[in-house]
């Protein structure tokens, strides 16, 4: 929707107030639904990479300023290693080039502000815990991505769950099936084993397994057409307090548009547990070339303003404490 001539951007409206401290200006008080106020709100995206495909830091700070977010997390990989969990080498850096734990906070640490970090180690590697907990030490604010080939149910991966309790933080997964992070039919024993551990589900197979249906056809990753409600996803966030879903990249857009109505009344019941990443890799930070940006206009055009502040923000401010 275009916006009416009577709004301001920010900067504008800073510029104009020069009496008022700039710090005054709270925009999470923003209390009108008018469209032309959302520019003001803040946003937190929870899933971002560094070198992300080759792109440059000053490439990453335009892209989120432009799609609106005022803070970021930025999610590693773990060390180059050739070990089964990152298939022989072929998984590395994410399998996105994305940058490692001393990348991510060195940038955040040059942009607190706007940034924070996560931690992340190759988990079948002898001094993984050993690397994770030295950056937990340093403020990670969570154990992500966790993105590689082995059973969640791995001594590896639970080695990692008990650590996320531990310092009180969440671990994000990245489930595809047969590629990354395996079982996920079965990880309800993980939920139930780990209920001081917070888990924040991403990816093809979580966002495909809303659906009933997705049982029948395991290896799709992007299915379309109506959602048939039942399905894992949607049973493991009713049923266990301790799982939550990052609204992130392709996986969770398709899956967004697949059904409106069904998405509405999905995010309706998980507004608590629902969280916004972008995970893109493009230069631009808006329209169809950004994913991101397409996943906020959605959940803008879909939801009222309250859900639509806990998606965007309220979550993910309240778990990460930023
Ligand atoms: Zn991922
Ligand atoms: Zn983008």
């Amino acid at each position: 929707m275009k916006e009416h001539n009577h709004s301001f951007s920010r900067r504008d409206f800073l510029a104009m107030s020069g009496t008022l401290a700039a710090g005054s200006i709270l925009p999470g008080k923003s209390s009108s639904s008018h469209e032309s106020k959302q520019d003001m709100d803040p946003v937190i995206d929870i899933h971002q990479h560094i070198f992300y495909v080759g792109r440059t830091d000053d490439q990453l700070i335009h892209h989120q300023k432009t799609m609106g977010v005022t803070h970021t997390i930025m999610l590693p990989a773990g060390s180059v290693q050739y070990t089964q969990s990152t298939h022989y080498g072929r998984s590395n850096g994410l399998q996105a080039q994305a940058g490692g734990n001393k990348s991510c906070f060195d940038f955040a640490q040059a942009h607190a502000k706007e940034f924070s970090f996560a931690a992340n180690e190759v988990p079948d590697i002898p001094d993984a815990v050993k690397e994770v907990e030295k950056y937990l030490q340093m403020g990670a604010k969570m154990i992500a991505e966790v993105k590689f080939g082995l059973s969640c149910d791995s001594q590896e991966l639970q080695r990692f769950y008990s650590l996320a309790a531990e310092y009180g933080v969440p671990i994000l997964m990245h489930w595809q099936y047969e590629t990354y992070n395996y079982s996920f039919p079965y990880f309800y024993k993980m939920l139930e084993k780990y209920p001081k551990t917070k888990f924040i589900g991403h990816a093809q197979t979580w966002w495909a397994n809303v659906d009933k249906a997705q049982q029948d056809h395991p290896w799709e990753m992007y299915p379309n057409g109506p959602v048939i409600k039942g399905g894992i996803t949607d049973r493991y966030l009713s049923d266990y307090e301790n799982m939550y879903g990052d609204l992130s990249a392709g996986s969770g857009l398709n899956f967004f548009r697949r059904d409106e109505d069904f998405t509405k009344d999905f995010f309706t019941r998980h507004q608590d547990k629902l969280l916004f990443g972008s995970d893109c890799s493009d230069l631009v930070g808006e329209g169809e070339a950004c994913i991101g940006a397409q996943t906020i206009a959605l959940v803008r055009k879909l939801m009222p303003k309250g859900i639509e502040r806990k998606l965007l923000y309220e979550n993910a401010k309240k778990m990460f404490t930023l």
